[in-house]
């Protein structure tokens, strides 16, 4: 049997659970989600959320800095819609109960790489998406909003050239049911766990790329992927990101050494961009022969470091380290996803009835590098103009883009199909923070073969392998076609930024 409701949203990390909030004032809501409501890379966000609200500040100022961390391919319009809309999306969240830090009445406002002005608001200290999905999630269960838990949604049913609704299974019992809608809202995260070393939870499998890819929709920038410098390297210990922040707050990168050494890759040492900061940490891991470097803050006082990152200290100190006495050892580790499923900047894909926002999403606000803590915002910036449009004009969608390539056929033989640490390694060790055409070429016809072998989907981890690899496919055919390097796309075969590179690539499967 089919159910209906006006509105399907796909996942529950603040891009869905703020658009069914809003959507839920205009007609039935229903949020299908494939974990628990709070499996998400929302509450794991520490650091923040971007905006302009200082005295110091303006959005013209945020702007500048969205450019200029997006090295040359920020979409102007979008961005300017993303700063503008920064304080009232903000309110909103005060609104439903999300409990900014403030003091004697003031909010708080930390620091962030590539930031010019104090501008990251954040709850709990470092613990700003746990508090997000707490508010949003305790709301969204108070109201009239259906929620779904631990049901996949494996494909966007399209009649007609109009997105109408949604195949999901229940990942209990196995069983699909067909849910239809008037508007079918894409929120289901970004793709990290394409990668060996990543900060993504498990359910982060570029789900929501796939579907739309499958559906005709077009999908841009893969190429451009973030790896956040620092995340936590113990041995046998979870991996754990170390906040931004931390270095905001006068945190210094040390090499086996000992030695201070990001003066000597970037003038802004530790807040140079984090594709800077993750290659220069590369770099000296090559050079010392090791796989960490260490985040030092015992200089700092250590009263403050407790109070102002009281999860990862806590974190830490569980795991035998106290951060205010020894220094943290770090990598770089997979992080967010610039590029997804491109949508115009009210949230419309290229197939009409759906839409897309959150980190599945590519607006075009980041560019080839996302500034740290916009993506907390664009996804309430966005998700608002998505519940907004789906009013004013029901059934549109972005024009479809000329030149949009398809994914080339190898014509290979299947092999095996993989499993998940297998497509991890292939894609950390060839599309990963430091790219080359030969590895690419390699990874793009690994996958293809891989792709071609796949046994028919039929459970969650056979559907998230699935996309996993159309997603690493589509990541590493945009790398290797996009020979220069900008942004977080780095290749030693072609280490600068080229002039006829300063646009985007698009792929759309073939009609
Ligand atoms: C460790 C960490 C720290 C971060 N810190 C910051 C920060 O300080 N500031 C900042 O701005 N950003 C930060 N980010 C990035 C930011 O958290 C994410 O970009 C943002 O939370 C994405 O929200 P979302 O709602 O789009 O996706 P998510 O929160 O990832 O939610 C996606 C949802 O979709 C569901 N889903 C996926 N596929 C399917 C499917 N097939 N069927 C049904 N449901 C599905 C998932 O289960 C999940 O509920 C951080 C990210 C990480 C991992």
């Amino acid at each position: 049997m089919t159910q209906r409701y006006d509105y399907i949203v796909i996942g529950s990390g603040i891009a869905g659970l703020y658009a069914a909030l809003l959507a839920r004032r205009h007609g039935s809501v229903c949020v299908l989600t494939k974990g628990g409501i709070d499996e998400c890379n929302t509450r794991y966000a520490q650091g923040g959320i971007a905006a302009a609200v200082g005295s110091d500040d303006d959005s013209a100022l945020h702007l500048q800095d969205t450019i200029a961390a997006g090295a040359g391919l920020v979409d102007a319009e979008a961005a300017r819609i993303l700063v503008e809309a920064a304080a009232d999306r903000i309110h909103d969240l005060v609104d439903f109960g999300v409990p900014f830090d403030s003091t004697d009445g003031e909010v708080q406002l930390g620091r962030e790489a590539a930031h010019s002005r104090n501008r990251i608001l954040h709850a709990g200290g470092d613990s700003t998406g746990a508090h997000i999905e707490l508010s949003l999630g305790g709301l969204a269960r108070m109201s009239r909003i259906t929620i779904k838990e631990y049901v996949q949604v494996e494909e966007l049913v399209v009649e007609h050239g109009r997105c109408t609704g949604v195949l999901a299974m229940d990942t209990r019992t196995s069983a699909t049911e067909r849910f239809d809608a008037a508007a079918v809202v894409l929120a289901t995260g970004g793709c990290g766990q394409l990668f060996r070393v990543s900060t993504n939870p498990d359910v982060t499998t570029g789900d929501g790329i796939a579907l739309a890819y499958r559906a005709g929709a077009e999908v841009e920038d893969m190429e451009f992927i973030q790896f956040h410098p620092t995340a936590l390297r113990m041995p046998g210990v979870p991996i754990f990101l170390i906040s931004e922040a931390v270095r905001g707050e006068g945190g210094v990168l040390r090499n086996a050494g000992g030695e201070g050494f990001m003066p000597r890759y970037s003038e802004q040492a530790e807040l140079a961009p984090r594709d800077v900061v993750a290659r220069s940490i590369v770099s000296e891991m090559a050079a010392t022969g090791t796989d960490r470097v260490y985040l030092d803050v015992r200089h700092l006082d250590a009263g403050r470091i407790r109070a102002r990152f009281p999860q990862i200290y806590r974190y830490c100190f569980g795991h035998g380290l106290d951060i205010t006495r020894e220094p943290v050892p770090v990598s770089p580790a997979a992080h967010y996803l610039m590029g997804g499923v491109r949508t115009n900047t009210w949230g419309e894909t290229t197939v009409r009835g759906l839409y897309a926002c959150g980190e599945v999403a590519c607006t075009g606000v980041h560019g080839a590098n996302r500034l740290a803590s916009n993506s907390l915002l664009e996804t309430v910036v966005f998700a608002k103009r998505v519940v907004q449009r789906s009013l004013a004009a029901s059934g549109e969608a972005a024009p479809p883009t000329d030149g949009a390539l398809e994914l080339p056929a190898y014509g290979q033989e299947g092999a095996g199909a993989p499993d998940r640490p297998s497509l991890q390694d292939l894609m950390w060790d060839t599309v990963g923070i430091v790219r080359d055409g030969d590895g690419l070429r390699q990874a793009t016809r690994q996958l293809a073969a891989w792709r071609a072998g796949l046994p028919l989907a039929h459970d969650r981890p056979s559907h998230e392998l699935s996309n996993l690899l159309l997603v690493g496919r589509l990541m590493a055919e945009a790398a290797l076609l996009r020979e220069e390097s900008r942004g977080a796309h780095f290749r030693t075969d072609f280490p600068e930024p080229r002039d006829g590179w300063r646009r985007r690539l698009v792929f759309r499967r073939a009609a």
